[in-house]
């Protein structure tokens, strides 16, 4: 017999608990959190560095303690959640209404629910070397960033000691700085776009403030070493990203970094038939964070890739107050699809890469909605401008952008629909 439960969220990471707390606020107590790993808190278990936080509690806590504040929630209002148990299938029941969802946990037990609503808040995982293409033997010493922080933060084991870096995502950043406090020496970050992918805070309190030069336009050309790393050679790239003849130089290291990117997890969103965005990877969602397919929500970095952890909790927040009111109205309430409402297509131009949402529904919306989007490349000087239709609704001066901060903008639902239900909502950059 399939269990019942009205929400189930897949991920027990910050994303995960802030849609179980919210949801739970907004009113529904059958709940279930699903986690594959042996405690709650996803990836921030592994972040034992200052700085989460700042926006959600005005105080600067680090990963673990962030994600404790979030905990401790969770047990006070006795959300059931079950640990060291994957979600191995999702699909929808023979009538479309439930969602099936089968879960093994570590003893070979298998579970299936039946769930009326699902919260996808699986998270990403990094892109490993297998994905970059990079010659060479295949020698130890090459870990993803993600996984060097989770030998020296939790394992307390040093990958190596001659370090160089690929890719300035922010975890490689804050692995500079982590590797050279436990004593290895942190030779240079290699970047191969001509801007950084990762905050600017991280560039100046990881490597400006010990001296670990970021080398942009720069990658790997070859791996060294048959058993163990010997070494790398990098060469600069030119505009379309190849390498330069001539440029190529050797530095000797036992350990390569790569922090080349996050891809959200999205095997089972797939499997369900969730449509996903080609740019992001993610789910397309509605105002209400809801997917293609009714009833079910997306979130966190599973929905697109966050900068911070705290408007991870917030996108979450929303998520699961939305699965609430899509229980509570059980059909044809406010949050859940019903087909054939006015739809407002999101359209990003003009150097934005791509928005979440990219779709709403007058009827649906809040009186304010957030709308966060990245921009492709580096701007300075220029206007984020927002159109219905061609009108022009908000114009907002910035005089930096770049890819590696997400941006955001919140949308008055009376300026959008000021002329009636536009066919396109519009957000571009335009220079002076
Ligand atoms: C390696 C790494 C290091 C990072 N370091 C930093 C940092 O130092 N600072 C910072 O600000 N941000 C960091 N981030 C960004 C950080 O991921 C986000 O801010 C935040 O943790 C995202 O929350 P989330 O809940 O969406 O994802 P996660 O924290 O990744 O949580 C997702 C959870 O879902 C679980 N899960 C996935 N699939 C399944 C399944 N099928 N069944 C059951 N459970 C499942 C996972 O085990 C995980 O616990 C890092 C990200 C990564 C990948």
């Amino acid at each position: 017999m399939n269990k019942h439960v009205k929400i189930l969220i897949i991920g027990g990471g910050p994303a995960g608990l802030a849609a179980a707390v919210s949801a739970h606020k907004a009113g529904v107590e059958d709940i279930l959190i699903v986690e594959r790993d042996v405690r709650l808190g996803g990836i921030l278990n592994q972040c034992i560095h200052n700085g989460f936080g700042l926006h959600t509690f005005k105080e600067e806590l680090t990963g673990p303690e962030y994600a404790d504040r979030f905990i401790k929630q969770v047990e006070e209002l006795k959300i059931p959640y079950r640990l060291a148990t994957i979600v191995t299938d999702l699909k929808l029941s023979d009538d479309g209404k439930t969602k099936i969802v089968t879960t093994m946990d570590e003893e070979g037990g298998l579970n299936i629910y039946d769930a009326d609503a699902v919260v996808l808040a699986m998270g990403c995982r990094e892109r490993a070397r297998g994905a970059l293409n990079i010659p060479g033997e295949r020698p130890a010493g090459i870990y993803t960033a993600g996984t060097a922080q989770y030998f020296v933060n939790l394992e307390g084991r040093m990958p190596g000691r001659e370090v160089v870096i690929l890719g300035s995502g922010d975890i490689g950043l804050i692995m500079a700085r982590r590797m050279t406090l436990e004593g290895a020496h942190v030779k240079l970050v290699a970047e191969l776009q001509p801007y950084s992918g990762g905050l600017k805070r991280n560039i100046v309190q990881c490597l400006d403030d010990y001296g670990i030069p970021l080398m942009l336009s720069h990658t790997v050309v070859k791996i060294h070493g048959k058993k163990r790393l010997t070494g790398v050679t990098i060469a600069e790239v030119d505009d379309r990203l190849s390498p330069i003849p001539g440029s190529e130089q050797f530095y000797e290291c036992d350990t390569l970094l790569l922090s080349c990117g996050l891809l959200p997890e999205n095997e089972l969103s797939g499997q369900l038939g969730v449509d996903l965005s080609p740019v992001t990877s993610g789910a397309v969602v509605n105002e209400s964070l809801e997917t293609s397919i009714p009833g079910v929500f997306s979130c966190g970095n599973v929905l697109h890739v966050h900068d911070l952890v705290d408007y991870v909790s917030e996108e979450a927040s929303a998520a699961g107050a939305h699965a609430a009111e899509y229980i509570k109205s059980a059909s044809g309430g406010k949050a859940g699809s019903d087909g054939d409402e006015t739809k407002v297509k999101v359209v990003t131009d003009g150097g934005v890469r791509y928005s979440v949402p990219s779709i709403l529904r007058p009827d649906h919306m809040a009186d304010l909605t957030t709308i966060r989007f990245r921009v492709g490349s580096v701007f300075k000087d220029v206007d984020v401008v927002t159109y219905a239709d061609g009108k022009e609704l908000a114009r907002l001066h910035k005089r930096v952008m770049a890819p590696g901060e997400m941006e955001q903008l919140i949308l008055r639902k009376a300026d959008l629909i000021a002329d009636g239900i536009p066919a396109e909502y519009r957000i571009t950059i335009e220079s002076k």
